[in-house]
Order: structure tokens, then sequence, then C-alpha cells
């Protein structure tokens, strides 16, 4: 088989597994197959796994990851993974998250600018002033923070356990601090009935995708698209939340859309779940109302390829060991309080 055979049948395969129903044109085909098939030649000759979360590019998800999921579902099959190098497709919180639960493997994080604005907004400094102002009060922190805010964490959660932890905790607690998105702290304030800055302390960091989305704007697409179902993620605001048929994390929307059967679906998050979704499931109709990542998007296919030859030492995700102890203690704790 000749070189443009090669490449013709990798453009085939990225065709099936859904690129070209996401609008890929055919030279955009060409390019990604040049850079699929390559990373996979490289992938079968090394002790390495992609793991890739579900707001990357679709080339990556359907071309190069060996799996694809959210936050904790990304960790738990990192951790599981016997493959010896980790190149994470994310952001660098869930690299670091996967090099805390696998401090024996390399881990790399393809593009340096991969960064997020949750994880930004609260420092190792500023947790401990607020454990200091509410002394004996357990910090929960959201898996969207640095190494450092972790270790100072009592228990981590994600869109995916945040209430079900939070009302296991609030069983034995009368107050909780919940940091840093300050949208999904008061949406699960509502849920668990608990008053803001009394019961529940939160934080005011905010997703820079999810705190752009207007509420408004719900009513004018249920006239437009009558019997739309309309998914939000719980990063998103309050209002927004209140006004849609059903908010969770990227993995609840896609269990929802599975389980229900409606006209159309519109996702209000970032848009490589609408990507995924529309690639999952053919036969629905979905409408736009989406913002991408740039943290997110920020990893390419030419960095993975750059990753898996040539790796950068600041590619290479490196912690001390004794901040891998105290980050993977509250990471336990989140697994035991969720299962
Ligand atoms: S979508 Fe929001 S929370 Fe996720 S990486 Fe981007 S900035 Fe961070």
């Amino acid at each position: 088989m000749n070189n443009r055979e090669v490449i013709w049948g990798e453009m085939d395969r990225l065709t099936k597994a859904g690129l070209s129903q996401l609008g890929y044109t055919e030279l955009e085909l060409e390019r990604a197959a040049e850079l699929t098939y390559q990373i996979n030649q490289r992938k079968s000759k090394e002790d390495v796994v992609i793991p890739a979360h579900v707001y990357q590019r679709a080339e990556i998800l359907y071309g190069v990851a060996d799996f694809v999921g959210d936050s904790l579902k990304l960790s738990r099959l990192c951790a599981e993974s016997p493959a010896k190098k980790i190149v994470f497709c994310g952001v660098r919180f869930m690299a670091e998250t996967a090099k805390i639960l696998s401090p024996d493997k390399e881990v790399f994080l393809p593009a340096l600018e991969a960064g997020c604005s949750l994880a930004d907004s609260i420092t190792r400094e500023e947790i401990c002033k607020l454990k200091s102002e509410y002394p004996g009060v357990p910090v929960v922190s959201y898996i969207n923070t640095t190494a450092e805010v972790k270790a100072e964490s009592d228990v981590i959660v994600t869109s995916a356990n945040a209430s079900k932890i939070l009302q296991a905790l609030f069983q034995k607690h009368d107050r909780i601090i919940f940091l840093p998105d300050e949208w999904m702290g008061r949406n699960l304030a509502r849920e668990l009935n608990k008053k803001v800055g009394e019961e529940l302390i939160i934080h005011n960091g905010k997703c820079i995708v999810h705190e752009g989305f207007d509420p408004g704007a719900v009513e004018h697409y249920r006239r437009q698209y009558p019997g739309v179902k309309i998914l939000a993620h719980t990063e998103c605001s309050p209002a927004l939340v209140a006004a849609v048929d059903f908010a969770g994390g990227t993995g609840d929307m896609l269990k929802y859309i599975k389980n229900t059967s409606a006209s159309s679906y519109m996702l209000v998050t970032e848009c490589g779940l609408g990507d995924m979704a529309r690639a999952e499931f053919p036969d629905r109709h979905f409408i736009p109302m989406c913002r991408l990542c740039p943290y997110m998007k920020a990893t390419d296919l030419a960095h993975v390829l750059k990753t898996l030859e040539t790796p950068s030492s600041e590619q290479r995700i490196e912690l001390p060991p004794e901040l891998i102890r105290a980050a993977r203690r509250p990471l336990d704790r989140m697994f035991e309080l969720s299962t």
C-alpha cells in the first residue's frame, strides 16, 4: 500500500468515526488523517495512553484518544491503565490529577497554554485564608483546582458527584466551604436547600465559558424550536439552570440525551459536547448554543505528535512527592464518598 492509500484509509476511518457529520471538509479530513496516522503508528510502538476530555477537538476524540470522558472518568481510567506514559489531552489541572493518581507514570500536557479560569481563580494562599476564617469547617473543592489547592482541601468533587457528596457531608456538618466555582456553589445550595454564606460558604471563581450564557435566550429558543429540550452544565448561572429542562455534568447530559427522545436538543456548554453528541447520536437533532473554551481547544494533533516524538521538560508534569501525597487524600475521599 502506498502512502496515499494509507492516508485515504485513515480518512475513511475518521469519516466513519463521525467527523464528516461534524462538517469536516475533505481537506481538513486529509490534514487530520496525516497526523492521526503518525500518532497512532507512534502509539503502537510505545507504552502510552491518550485520554481526552469531551471538550477536546473532535479529531482528537475520534482520531487518537484511547478513552474519552469527564474529569472523574478520565482520572479513574488513567489510574487503572497499565501504560507507563500518559499524554493528557485536556487542561493542566486534569493532567496534574492524573499525575497525583498515578505518580509512577510519566504524564505530559501537550499544550502549555491549556489552563482553566476556574483553576486559576483560587490560590493556595486564598484557601488557607478561608480555612483560618472558618476553622474546622470542611473544605470541598471542585476538581477544577490546582494540585496545591487540592492539597489544602478535605474532599474533591466533580460536577457528577458534588450533590451526593455534599449531602453526605451535611449529615455531619452544619457548614461547608465549597470552592472555587460560584455558580456551581449557588446551584448546589439551591438544590440542597442551604443558605449561601451561612451554611454553604462559596468563592467567586467562574468558568469563562459557562458564565457567558444568557438565561434570557432560553425562552427565545423555546418559542423558536417548540419541543426542544435544553440542557445546561451546572457551571452556568442559577438563573439559566432554573430555566432549562436538565442541568448536570457532561456525562449526565449525554445520559439524558440517550434516555429521552425529543424533537431537538440544545446543549448549553462548551461546543465539544455538542460535537460529541452529534457524532454519538446521528439520528437526533442538535441546535447550537455553545461556546469554545480557548484552553480546551489549545491542544491540536500537531501538539500531540510533538509530545510523543520530542516532549519538552515544560510539557512533563512534575509534582513534589509530598504535594502528591497531600493532594491524593481528598481525591481518595471523593472515591470513597461517591461509590
Ligand atoms: S470550560 Fe471552563 S472549566 Fe472547563 S477548562 Fe475551560 S475555563 Fe476551565
